[in-house]
């Protein structure tokens, strides 16, 4: 029967490094790429002759450094104007400038021309060759596939990955939180041992991010998220920063030069100080040695372990924070989490373990999964189970997963945040929330839709205006309705609006990254009427937004052995 049934394969698309594997011949295969490397870099380099992707790329970065884009993750689904994006920007060899709708795109030259990319293309190109190794591999075309993402990405960094997932020719079948797939993969190495329910938490540290999550493992091979906290901005890039500030300092007070406007020597340090990093986690001091840095000056500095911790102090208590909050979200106790689980490049960080470990009371950490392969590891459990080519042998596994941002409307008339949908729900989900006209013979209601945790609207995450239209003329507040909020399986937000008398359904918005930038959308609901603002809002909604029919998201059937329970 084997060989006849469709791959599903798991793949982890990193910020740095990105990760394939396959469910084959009873087991999880971890798929090497060409160069025989199990992990393959995030990276995309474009030349006078062509495209390389993964290693080709990152082995020519010396050479060709303002044309070999990686971060791409850092990116995807966020505005140009976003403080973190205009941050990165400071550190990156390659050009990002402002696109239409605020959108960041990439200049590159490529093939003799001035190209832009957005990281979605960039994404996709990474996925285009996670696919193909698979292919490779397994001998047969590859379409299904599980995508991980950070638990933390909002809804548009969702959004956009399944796009970027769309043009690599990819099916997803599921998207799932990475620390989730980390438990998949650790829950199921444990399995045969586990008598108990068990709660694990799982902390994944990598170059870009950072999620901790609480999940609930029963013996039935059911796993639950009680709770998923992160930051989308703290990882192994940020200590390599610190690196290379204090070498730029030191070639400053050794040499009197500054050297920080040449960005081939800055990489060619950050490079150096990575390779460093990680052999700190290991020996107690290292040499960081590179020949003609800067106008034709080596560099030379020995590296101590301490003086790593030092500079990296503030970020590695940073790393603790999500830790305790993720306990308190899940209202549990230290003594309550039976595992900790260190997933991420970065979680091998002997400084960041030991605090892990104090917070923890002098637990021992799980290091028993490889925290490079996790992640992939788990989605291949998930995409062979979804597509039920493991023969039974994942037989009772499902799949709670939760929605790590709350979800809202702003009160009408003022800037007050309206929660619909709180974080850590359920997911997939469907709640409502009733409104009604503020004005006499009005016909349309405009309702601005966010995401984030303050009380007030002004600092969450604008995502879009959902406008209900053709409301028959009637005096204020007589017309009725639900707004509708769905999210699905792959925890995106649908949002459609519902005839509290008639129960008529009206079109469904699925937020999408094209938006109009939050500054602006504050700007001119001050200036405009909200009479006049649901008129344009309306006549914008006509031709834009409505995108699908409301009963679309009920769409999903799985395989009837692996449901996600609700
Ligand atoms: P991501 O998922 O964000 O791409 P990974 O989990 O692949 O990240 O981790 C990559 C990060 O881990 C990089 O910053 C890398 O330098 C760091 N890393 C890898 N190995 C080690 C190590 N032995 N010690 C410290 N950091 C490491
Ligand atoms: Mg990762």
């Amino acid at each position: 029967m084997e060989g006849k049934e469709e791959h599903a394969i798991g793949i982890d698309l990193g910020t740095t490094y990105s990760c394939v594997a396959v469910w084959q011949h009873g087991r999880v295969e971890i798929i090497p790429n060409e160069q025989g490397n199990r992990t393959t870099p995030s990276y995309v380099a474009f030349t006078d002759s062509e495209s390389l992707v993964g290693d080709g790329a990152i082995n020519q970065v010396a050479r060709n450094p303002t044309n070999t884009v990686f971060d791409a993750k850092r990116l995807i689904g966020r505005r140009f104007s976003d403080t973190c994006v205009q941050n990165d920007m400071k550190l990156w060899p390659f050009k990002v400038i402002e696109g239409s709708s605020d959108k960041p795109m990439i200049v590159v030259h490529h093939m003799g021309q001035e190209k832009q990319y957005t990281a979605e293309d960039i994404s996709s190109m990474v996925l285009g060759k996670m696919r193909e190794t698979a292919e490779a591999y397994i001998g047969k075309t590859v379409k299904n596939a599980v995508v991980t993402v950070p638990a933390y990405f909002n809804n548009s960094q969702r959004e956009a990955t399944k796009h970027a997932s769309a043009t690599a020719g990819l099916n997803v079948i599921h998207m799932i939180n990475e620390p989730t797939a980390a438990a998949i993969a650790y829950g199921l190495d444990k399995k045969a041992g586990w008598y108990n329910n068990r709660n694990v938490m799982i902390f994944d540290l990598g170059d870009g991010t950072l999620d901790v999550s609480l999940l609930s493992i029963n013996t039935s091979g059911v796993f639950e998220v009680k709770a998923t906290v992160g930051d989308t901005h703290l990882g192994g890039g940020d200590f390599d920063s610190k690196m290379v500030n204090f070498c730029v300092e030191e070639f400053k007070r050794k040499h009197n030069v500054d050297l920080s406007g040449n960005s081939k020597a800055l990489r060619r340090l950050r490079h150096a100080c990575e390779k460093a990093k990680r052999r700190l986690s290991y020996a107690t001091v290292t040499d960081i040695e590179i020949e003609c840095l800067h106008q034709g000056t080596d560099f030379f500095v020995s590296f101590t372990r301490a003086k790593f911790e030092e500079l990296n102090k503030g970020f590695f208590i940073k790393c603790i924070e999500p830790v305790v909050k993720c306990l308190k979200d899940a209202k549990m106790d230290i003594s309550s989490v039976h595992d900790v689980v260190l997933a991420g490049g970065s979680s091998r960080i002997p400084k960041v373990q030991q605090l892990l470990q104090d917070l923890f009371k002098g637990k021992q950490l799980c290091k028993s999964v490889n925290p490079d392969e996790a992640v992939a590891y788990g989605a291949a459990i998930q995409a062979a189970a979804l597509s039920g080519n493991e023969n039974g042998m994942l037989q009772g596994f499902a799949l709670l997963d939760v929605t790590p941002l709350s979800l809202g409307v702003e009160t009408q008339g003022c800037n007050v945040m309206y929660v619909v949908i709180p974080r850590n729900t359920r997911i997939p989900t469907t709640m409502k929330r009733s409104i009604t006209t503020l004005y006499d013979y009005q016909t349309a209601i405009s309702t601005p839709i966010f995401e984030g945790e303050s009380p007030t609207t002004l600092e969450n995450n604008f995502l879009a205006d959902f406008v209900i239209c053709n409301i028959p003329p009637a005096p204020k507040g007589v017309a009725g309705y639900y707004i509708c909020f769905d999210i699905d399986a792959d925890g995106i937000l649908c949002i459609s609006a519902e005839n509290k008398f008639t129960g008529e359904k009206q079109g469904c918005t699925i937020i999408s990254t094209n938006k109009i930038k939050q500054e602006e959308f504050k700007k001119s609901k001050r200036k405009l009427d909200r009479r006049e603002l649901s008129k344009i809002n309306q006549e914008e909604n006509v031709t834009s937004k409505i995108k699908c029919k409301a009963t679309e998201t009920s769409k999903r059937t799985l395989d009837g052995r692996v449901k996600h329970a609700r």
